[in-house]
């Protein structure tokens, strides 16, 4: 396995040799990154890089194990890092106390290093099998793009974020054109796959890390474009509708082109914004309207508060 793709496990001990011997036993299938101190260790849960998992030794000077797991299940940033403790404290009640803080599991020492090794093995596959089921919970299906409820969460986030630094934000709502007609015609089947090859076609329009595509729901997308005003949000929408008309998926029952179109409702939040989220995606959707009256595979934006 590759470096980069083992897990990261944090080891705490104020004694050296506790975490040599640690680190000794897990560096074979982990990476192991040590703290001396409960300062270290905080350190490190919230870098760039946090652990997959935390072996926590409880008496150490200054900031023991107790405070630092108080601390770590404090953070939204780090309450789900499972922490098992690693220590000399072996009555029932400090078993207890460690469980009762939120650790998943309690080891006294001396222990027996394979036990560890499958207690450490066993705890990180329950953390990636939960990691699975969260990003399913977020994904459509179909067309395996982000759904509709990853899409309500990151726009709450965004629009917060967009509020508080006054930058601007835009989004669109794209919508596949005579797509009843494709479907009576061609199949549902067929319009399963069309979905499905329009889905790509839109992540292929977006060029940002921060920009999200979702289904919103049936045949229709929406796009979150952060930090984007008007313009640049109209060359996204633009490419949509090339990108979509690359594929030259057939439709000759389309009124709008030879072959799938798509129309797009966009809107930008300006500045001086006061609108809600809810006025503004129903700005989007009376673009979005409007579009389809003027014919369909078009765009039509507005923006809000300049
Ligand atoms: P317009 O250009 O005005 O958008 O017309 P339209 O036919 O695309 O719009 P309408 O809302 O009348 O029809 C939407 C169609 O999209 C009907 C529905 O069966 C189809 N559809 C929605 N979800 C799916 C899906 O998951 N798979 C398939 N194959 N079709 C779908
Ligand atoms: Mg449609
Ligand atoms: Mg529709």
């Amino acid at each position: 396995m590759h470096q980069k793709d083992k897990a990261r496990i944090l080891i705490v001990d104020d004694e050296k040799m506790n975490l040599k011997v640690l680190a000794d036993l897990l560096k074979d299938e982990y990476t192991p990154v040590l703290a001396r101190n409960g300062e270290q260790a905080l350190q490190h849960a919230l870098s760039e890089t946090p652990p997959d998992l935390i072996l926590l030794d409880v008496i150490m000077p200054d900031m023991g194990g107790y405070e630092v797991i108080k601390t770590l299940k404090n953070n939204d940033k780090t309450n789900n890092i499972p922490i098992i403790f690693v220590t000399a404290l072996n009555s029932f009640q400090d078993e207890e106390r460690g469980l009762m803080l939120g650790a998943v599991d309690y080891i006294t020492k001396p222990y027996s290093p394979p036990i560890v090794k499958m207690r450490v093995r066993n705890h990180l596959r329950i953390v990636h099998q939960y990691k699975l089921l969260d990003q399913l919970a977020y994904l459509d299906g179909l067309t395996e793009i982000s759904n509709r409820r990853r899409f309500e969460e990151v726009f709450q986030k965004e629009w917060a974020r967009s509020s508080r630094n006054g930058t601007p934000f835009s989004l669109a709502m794209v919508d596949v054109d005579f797509f009843k007609q494709f479907n009576d015609h061609y199949g549902h089947a067929m319009g399963d796959i069309a979905l499905q090859q329009i889905a790509r076609a839109l992540e292929c329009a977006l060029r940002r890390p921060a920009d999200l595509v979702a289904r919103y729901g049936g045949e229709e997308f929406v796009l979150l474009l952060p930090e984007t005003d008007a313009l640049a949000a109209h060359d996204v929408a633009l490419r949509c509708l090339q990108k979509v008309a690359d594929l030259q998926i057939p439709h000759l029952y389309s009124q709008a082109a030879d072959s799938v179109s798509v129309s797009v409702g966009l809107v930008t939040k300006g500045i001086d914004d006061i609108a809600s989220p809810q006025s503004f995606i129903l700005s989007a959707d009376k673009n979005l309207y409007l579009a389809k009256e003027r014919g369909r595979n078009r765009i039509v934006g507005s923006v809000i508060g300049l």
